[in-house]
């Protein structure tokens, strides 16, 4: 875990101590998707609490195993499967996952898209160890692949069972299962009978209710370091960032960041922190890789597209642009000016 993420859990144990006289916050961590998960209930029982926790803990694995893009479980099947061209069944959150990733592709017009997974591992981002070092793939492989022209809209769906046109489809859920998790972790937090929740991903978080009365509150990270401001939200909220501060290829001191374009089949050269407020985790979370992808020229249109309207642009300079409806929730860090930018 690096500094950043050890800051953002120093928050969130702040957040949990600074709650902990009655009634009492009871959280719990767990070791998921690369990175750490966090659930904080602060008004719970004791035993409730334990018992919700074990079940979160289970969960987490099994989407975990099930979801992952490169080590043996149900979505490796499923990509072999596709690649030999069959027709097959899968898990409902599988498929669930698809039809998001669907939406997502059509809505932002390419920016997204989850059938990529041979090309990112064609850049080596199917690991846990980064940076990755050495230099790029070559321009011939990455246009061989591009030529495939893979497309999460290549999958036809029958009575539960998915077929692909297109052999060279090869899923990878990782800009958007974070999401989908703390979207599932959520709604089993309500149906064991809390009100008020936070699940928080590394610097992505989904809470409901409220914190004993007060608003959920996170900072986001200023890509150049510090803060750059806080988000506040009370009802239910996702708030998601992407950006590229801790992922990415380095060669003779250039980084190829572990977001790609589907479209060009390069990892995204000049990369803003973009951060969502949405009202769900899995299409916060795609939203915010399909806005990195757009880039500062684009990010607005196509977030209208996808139907975001609160969104926040962090340039490399630390430059940073808002929509009004981001300004509902973002309060920038002292000194710091935001520009809002897009209709009222
Ligand atoms: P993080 O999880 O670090 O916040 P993202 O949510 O932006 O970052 O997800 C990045 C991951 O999504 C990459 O590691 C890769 O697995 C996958 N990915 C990369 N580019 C795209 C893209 N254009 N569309 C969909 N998924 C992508
Ligand atoms: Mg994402």
């Amino acid at each position: 875990m690096d500094f950043a993420r050890h800051s953002f859990m120093a928050a969130l144990t702040w957040l949990a101590l600074a709650a902990c006289s009655e009634p009492r916050t009871e959280s719990a961590q767990f070791h998921v998707f690369g990175t750490m998960v966090e659930v904080i209930l602060p008004d719970a029982d004791p035993g409730q609490a334990s018992a919700l926790f074990a079940s979160l803990q289970q969960e987490f694995q099994r989407m975990h195993r099930e979801w992952h893009a490169w080590e043996p479980g149900e979505l490796v099947r499923l990509n072999t499967a596709i690649q030999s061209g069959a027709t097959t069944g899968t898990t409902p959150d599988i498929l669930e996952l698809l039809n998001l990733s669907q939406e997502m592709e059509l809505r932002s017009g390419g920016r997204f898209n989850a059938a990529i997974g041979k090309l990112v591992a064609l850049w080596g981002f199917h690991t846990s160890e980064y940076p990755v070092v050495g230099p790029p793939p070559s321009a011939e492989r990455i246009a061989s692949l591009l030529e495939t022209a893979p497309s999460a809209l290549a999958i036809e769906l029958e009575e539960g069972a998915l077929f692909s046109f297109n052999p060279e489809v090869q899923f990878d859920f990782g800009g958007i299962a974070k999401g989908f998790a703390v979207d599932l972790a959520c709604r089993m937090i309500r149906r064991a009978g809390q009100a008020s929740a936070m699940v928080g991903a590394g610097g992505d978080i989904r809470a409901f209710g409220s914190n004993h009365g007060a608003p959920w509150r996170i900072g986001v990270r200023d890509p150049s370091g510090g803060i750059a401001g806080g988000i506040e939200v009370t009802d239910d909220r996702a708030v998601f960032t992407s950006g590229n501060y801790e992922r990415f290829r380095e060669d003779a001191g250039v980084r190829y960041p572990h977001i790609i374009d589907p479209r060009s089949g390069w990892p995204v050269a000049a990369v803003p922190s973009v951060t969502v407020v949405a009202q769900d985790g899995a299409r916060a979370d795609a939203a915010a890789t399909a806005l990195v992808v757009a880039g500062p020229e684009e990010w607005l249109q196509v977030a209208s597209s996808l139907g975001m309207d609160a969104v926040l642009v962090i340039d490399e300079a630390g430059r940073m642009q808002a929509t009004p409806a981001m300004m509902k929730y973002f309060t920038p860090a002292e000194g710091r000016e935001v520009e809002v930018v897009g209709r009222r």
